[in-house]
């Protein structure tokens, strides 16, 4: 049997890695010159697994309004003359309720924890360096109001698997003592234990090598232009390269899955919500945090890479464009200046943009399409990192015919 993915980023190279170890003979086709270029390339690092609420919520409904027309906010919504667009914020705005957060969750906080099982599980295949590890993450809070809130999705999802401590002031210092700098302006905070961190880049490309050798062949730059269907089904991937042949078609485009699933005639509710990230050398090690750290205030998300800091966050609706603009990137700078002014060359540090693949309710598009041969494995958006793992295990079950560890009705590319 022979399985074609759609698309080289660790969405694509996780799940050739899932179909190769079942037997099949995998091949992958991307217009890049190397494996996860795109989307995921820097994002924040963090293996996210109990971070589960999701961001279409009455809070970010309220907050989006407040930030309308602010460049430095950290969600910037331009008003463009953009279907797309409009067709999925009407479909966010749908999702910000009490009670879709609690279902999304649910899913969001079983799909991570499944991850990160699977993941535990594989690590003696991903032997190779991709900056892991396993240390928890801190969410730091300059408010009362936002960790009263926090503590409540927390103990909402203890039932369901995570964990969490809440910490005092001193506690976040004792955790991280590099944050001292910035102690006035934190009140308390929230342990995530189970969570870690690890390069994204660093984990696609060296897995992508590994795969190669094993016998998995990796299409480089080759441009998908159309899925090719008849009666139902893919008959071949039409790209500039020539046509591809499979019995069976994975969709792992990140954000572009919607331009090609158009071509084979059916709609993916997914948005290129533009994300930036910037990563500094870290010069002293002790003006840098240990392990992970979100800022529920500044919205930002601070990872180690092995000796580099990585800070990622701040979302804009900007249609199919990743151009790196000043503002957002300053804005990071200037976040990263506050709270770790000491730990490196910020002024210098590497900018990158990109744009996450996401779909309205926070939760990805995954098992079968409308189309008997092709699986959807996309629309990750914030977490695909944390999810890849869990994300491609059910994509080869339902390949497989066999039963999935969980409900494959949560993300059915036609819930929405
Ligand atoms: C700023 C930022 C921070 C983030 N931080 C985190 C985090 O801390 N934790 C977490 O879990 N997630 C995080 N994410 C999300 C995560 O990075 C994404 O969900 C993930 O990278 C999506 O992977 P993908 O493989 O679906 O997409 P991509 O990596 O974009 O892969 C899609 C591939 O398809 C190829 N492609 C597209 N169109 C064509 C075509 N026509 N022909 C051929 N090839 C094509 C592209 O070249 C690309 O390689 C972050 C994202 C951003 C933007």
């Amino acid at each position: 049997m022979k399985a074609i993915i759609l698309g080289s980023g660790l969405i694509g190279v996780t799940q050739a890695y899932f179909l190769h170890k079942e037997g099949f003979e995998v091949e992958v086709i991307d217009r890049q010159p190397e494996s996860g270029l795109e989307c995921s390339y820097s994002n924040g690092a963090q293996l996210s697994y109990c971070h589960a609420e999701p961001w279409s919520s009455p809070a970010s409904l309220i907050k989006g309004i407040k930030w309308l027309g602010k460049e430095d906010a950290p969600l910037l919504f331009r008003f463009r003359n953009d279907p797309q667009m409009w067709r999925w914020v009407l479909s966010f705005v749908g999702y910000c309720t009490s009670k879709q957060v609690k279902i999304g969750s649910e899913k969001i906080l079983k799909l991570g924890l499944l991850s990160r099982k699977i993941l535990h599980e594989n690590e003696d295949y991903f032997n190779f360096d991709f900056s892991y590890t396993k240390g928890g993450k801190t969410f730091i809070f300059k408010t009362k109001e936002e960790q009263v809130a926090a503590v409540k999705q927390a103990r909402f999802q203890e039932q369901f698997g995570s964990e969490y401590k809440i910490l005092s002031q001193k506690e976040v210092l004792d955790y991280e003592p590099a944050l001292f700098h910035h102690a006035g302006n934190i009140m308390g905070g929230l342990r995530d234990p189970l969570d870690e961190a690890a390069d994204a880049l660093k984990y696609t490309q060296a897995l992508a090598k590994k795969l190669q050798k094993a016998g998995v062949k990796f299409h480089y730059n080759t441009t998908i232009e159309k899925i090719n269907i008849d009666a139902g089904k893919v008959t071949s991937i039409k790209t500039d390269k020539g046509d591809f042949k499979g019995n069976i078609y994975v969709l792992s485009l990140g954000a572009y899955s919607p331009i090609l699933s158009k071509t084979a005639g059916f709609y993916l509710p997914i948005y290129p919500l533009k994300g930036y990230s910037i990563t500094i050398d870290i010069n002293d090690e002790n003006s840098a945090p240990k392990n992970s750290i979100t800022d529920a205030y500044e919205k930002v998300v601070y990872s180690r890479v092995g000796n580099q800091l990585r800070v990622a966050g701040t979302a804009e609706f900007a249609g199919y464009n990743n151009e790196i603009t000043k503002t957002r990137i300053d804005m990071m700078k200037n976040a990263t200046r506050r709270i770790f002014p000491m730990c490196g060359d910020i002024d210098n540090a590497s900018e990158w943009a990109c744009l996450r693949p996401s779909a309205p309710d926070g939760v990805p598009i995954l098992g079968n399409s409308p189309l008997k041969n092709l699986y959807l494995n996309t629309g990750h958006g914030t977490l695909g990192w944390t999810q890849t793992f869990s994300s491609a295990k059910l994509v080869t079950d339902v390949i497989q015919k066999r039963k999935t560890d969980l409900n494959l009705e949560w993300f059915k590319w036609d819930r929405f």
